[in-house]
């Protein structure tokens, strides 16, 4: 059997009308000849009747301290209910279906409630509905654990589902059907004339969704390319081709053409971090204070971005979640940092710019056009960091997005 795992977002399940175009697609995959086996994520964006937030929201008004493992039973209600309606959408329309949830389709979790990781597939269920000739739609983002508790995998959940399953059936594609056409060079909400990818490797599209963004969820990226399963991120709404993920070995075997001196693949943006900026002793104590500074975060746990140590002095950023942690933490072990919230971290990245000289020019060039200073920076072979502040944030990012795409670099 020639498996298709397509994975439809809460966008397209959202209406009738989405809904109808997501069993269209389906559908014509089936007309294909393949074997279609649908991921659907909960219907809509919070506000939304069965959206997940607005489910969290719900009991979150009555008791802000649920336990992780309630939330997951909460939230895994919204896949359910969105496969329900998909399996009665398709079966409306002729094409005999059937719905799993998480559990039943044998996607095996770690007991890490709201943030569990796949552990293993059982797809017999899958198989034997499929060898029936059934469309099997599985519910997105969820799973069971061995003990049998029923799990949410985070954010961007389905993706990671959708991946799984790809694997476990040796699918000729998983397909990542969104509200985009596809893989682009900037989010479109924040650059109007942001361009659809035709082909990206795995490690591209890995840098660019860890680096905030959130089109395909870097987990999902990892489990397909340990199988080398393409995979197609597209438009629910649209007939175009999409962005082909796939591994350089293709790419470069020639069979696919890929701008070869591409040097930025796209420019991504993180809201919401918080500078920390820590005066330490200079020479023997003060790397004693150092070392008691990093124990210290270390030990409760919080992870540090834009890490800078001088002579008498730390700066490193955190998530604003934790900013408030990180400060007791710092007031604790004795030391009095200077924070600067209200941050953001804005990114080029691509793997074509190792070696190439003049990146960062480019960069302190476009910012400084638009007089948007650069707080902090940070490198490795394949991504440049800048720390800008929120409110430039956006701007920072046209800037970078018109320098090194628009301007063809
Ligand atoms: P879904 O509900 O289908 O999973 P998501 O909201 O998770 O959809 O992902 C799609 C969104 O990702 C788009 O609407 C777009 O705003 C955003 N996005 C951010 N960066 C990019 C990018 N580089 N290319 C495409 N989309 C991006
Ligand atoms: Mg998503």
């Amino acid at each position: 059997m020639k498996f298709l795992v397509q994975k439809f977002g809460g966008t397209s399940v959202a209406t009738p009308q989405g809904r109808e175009m997501v069993a269209a697609k389906v559908v014509t995959a089936k007309e294909e000849g393949y074997m279609p086996v649908v991921v659907v994520s909960a219907m809509g964006r919070n506000g939304d009747p069965y959206a997940t937030d607005t489910l969290i929201n719900m009991v979150k008004q009555i008791n802000r301290n649920v336990s992780p493992r309630e939330m997951d039973l909460l939230m895994s209600c919204g896949e359910i209910i969105s496969g329900v309606v998909m399996v009665a959408t398709l079966e409306k329309m002729g094409y005999p279906a059937v719905f799993l949830t998480g559990a039943q389709a044998g996607i095996i979790t770690d007991n890490h409630f709201t943030e569990a990781r796949i552990l293993r597939v059982k797809p017999e269920a899958v198989l034997k509905h499929a060898r029936e000739g059934k469309i099997v739609v599985v519910a997105g983002f969820q799973g069971i654990s061995e003990e049998g508790e029923i799990t949410t995998l985070g954010r961007g959940g389905s993706d990671t589902t959708a991946a799984a399953l790809g694997v476990a059936l040796n699918a000729e594609y998983v397909d990542i059907y969104t509200d985009v056409e596809g893989i682009m060079t900037a989010d479109p909400r924040i650059v109007s004339d942001a361009v659809t990818r035709e082909v990206v490797t795995y490690d591209e599209i890995c840098q660019l969704a860890q680096e905030g963004a959130k089109v395909v969820h870097p987990r999902a990226v990892e489990i397909v390319k340990q199988k080398n399963i393409p995979l197609r991120v597209k438009s629910t709404f649209s007939d175009a081709p999409g962005t082909l993920v796939t591994s350089s070995g293709e790419v470069y075997k020639g069979t696919i053409d890929i701008t070869r001196d591409r040097t930025i693949t796209g420019i991504t943006q993180i809201p919401n971090i918080v500078q920390f900026k820590v005066n330490t002793s200079a020479g023997p104590e003060g790397l004693k204070e150092q070392r008691r500074l990093f124990k210290g975060l270390a030990l409760a746990g919080i992870s540090l971005d834009f890490i800078n140590v001088y002579p008498d002095q730390v700066v490193f950023t955190v998530k604003e979640e934790v900013a408030g942690k990180a400060a007791q933490v710092l007031e604790n072990t004795g030391f009095i940092a200077e924070v600067i919230p209200g941050c953001a971290k804005v990114a080029a990245v691509g793997a074509g710019m190792t070696g190439v000289p003049g990146v960062m020019a480019s960069i302190v060039d476009a910012l400084a056009r638009e007089n948007i200073p650069i707080l902090q920076s940070s490198d490795s072979h394949t991504t440049i960091w800048v720390l800008v502040r929120q409110e430039d944030m956006e701007k920072a990012v046209q800037a970078l997005h018109r320098e090194f795409i628009n301007g063809a670099r």
